[in-house]
């Protein structure tokens, strides 16, 4: 059995960031076995986020970045300032390259492109086995365990998108302003439905119909939507398709025990990376995989993460906006524009990235529809807490 200090159990965004962190501090002198069983050489995801600039060092291979946005809500429609913040567009296959170009560097660093069946924690360290070997580590930070998504104190929604690259043969995009959010669509059933364009040039750019709810759309219904956007808002007749994405992202209050055990600490999506009401997973994974790091450099272990009254009340009003949500409270759109026109942009993106005082949470609570929003919050206490 070969054995190493740290084994990183999935190389995607939760790993490889781990991975990077790692070997800009006095861990790179640590063994560190990275298993994936995809070699990462694909475009498999597009990472849009909103950040200061130098928060992380993936700047230099961001893609497009703005410092405005569209919005098109219920009766209101608006480029909204960003201020200190843009909104960045990262492709997946840039990402995974600038990490392993970096950890290709250190010869501690080792990668195995293995499918992993089991990983089970030891009085000795976290065991792993793989289709072809075992390993043993000190510490295994584990990004493949999937969330249960059907416990019944939780509120479980699915955030599914399907979006196409295309190509014009007229100059339509705004090229200085994606769209971040457009309700304009129809909305059906349950949760909240909106389409975003991220521009590459004039005559190219993403297009993605999303979806919070709790069951997935049949493949043909995303195409109708896409196909019905592109015509009645973009005015676009003609178009090629050059690249397709579709993801679907957990959003979840559902309970991500970071430590699985003793020597098995859950990263990523596994350990509750994706923030629940919104699936945005790009910056809270720097955040934490930073943290991560800094606590093995400092303390020479994981620390237990801090479970404070703040805390529990992000996780409280995480947990309302799904409530509302799934139990169709008030409509996502009309929700959605309330804090969209009611609120400086960067305010909410400070709320939404929980940096803001509870004080401030309150005044950004007191925009959305009351009502609704009360009893969403008081079911969700029963529920949950
Ligand atoms: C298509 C898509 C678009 C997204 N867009 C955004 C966005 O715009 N902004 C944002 O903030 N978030 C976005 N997200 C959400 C989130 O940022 C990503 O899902 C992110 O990749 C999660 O990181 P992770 O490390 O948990 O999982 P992943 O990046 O999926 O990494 C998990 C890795 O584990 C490997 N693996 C799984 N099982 C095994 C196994 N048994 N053995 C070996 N290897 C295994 C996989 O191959 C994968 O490489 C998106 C998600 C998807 C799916």
């Amino acid at each position: 059995m070969q054995k190493y200090d740290y084994i990183i159990a999935g190389g995607g965004l939760a790993g490889l960031s781990l991975a990077y962190y790692m070997n800009q501090t006095v861990l790179r002198e640590k063994s560190i076995l990275i298993i994936d069983q995809d070699t990462k050489t694909k475009n498999d995801r597009t990472w849009c986020f909103w950040e200061k600039d130098n928060q992380n060092p993936f700047d230099a291979i961001v893609h497009r970045k703005w410092n405005k946005v569209y919005f098109h809500g219920t009766n209101f429609s608006d480029a909204l300032d960003l201020g200190d913040y843009s909104y960045k567009w990262l492709k997946g296959i840039d990402f995974y390259n600038f990490v392993k170009l970096d950890l290709l560097t250190n010869p501690n660093i080792k990668f195995v492109n293995e499918r992993i069946e089991r990983l089970k924690d030891t009085p000795i360290g976290g065991f792993v086995i793989t289709t072809e070997n075992q390993y043993l580590g000190s510490y295994v930070f584990d990004s493949i365990k999937p969330l249960k998504l059907d416990l019944e104190d939780c509120h479980n929604m699915l955030q599914h998108f399907k979006g196409w690259e295309i190509v014009t043969d007229k100059p339509v995009f705004d090229t200085t302003c994606p769209t971040m959010m457009d309700y304009r669509v129809e909305q059906r059933g349950t949760g909240v439905r909106f389409m975003y364009v991220l521009p590459e040039s004039t005559t190219r750019a993403m297009v993605e119909y999303t979806v919070f709810s709790d069951k997935l759309l049949s493949p043909t219904e995303y195409d109708a939507e896409l196909h019905k956007y592109l015509k009645r808002f973009l005015k676009i007749e003609n178009f090629t398709i050059e690249h397709e994405e579709f993801g679907v992202i957990p959003m979840t209050d559902e309970p991500t025990p970071n430590h699985a055990g003793e020597h098995i600490v859950r990263i990523g999506t596994s350990g509750g990376y994706v923030k629940a009401s919104t699936g945005y997973a790009f910056q809270r994974t720097q955040r934490f995989t930073q943290q991560l790091v800094k606590d093995l450099v400092t303390l020479g272990k994981p620390s237990l993460p801090k479970k404070n009254f703040k805390k529990r009340f992000k996780d409280w009003l995480d947990s309302t906006l799904l409530n509302v949500l799934l139990k169709n409270r008030a409509l996502g759109k009309d929700v959605f524009t309330a804090l969209y026109q009611k609120n400086p942009t960067p305010r909410l993106f400070a709320f939404l990235d929980e940096d803001t005082t509870i004080f401030e949470d309150f005044r950004i609570m007191s925009t959305v529809p009351l009502w609704a929003f009360t009893k969403g919050a008081l079911d969700a206490l029963r529920k949950r807490f």
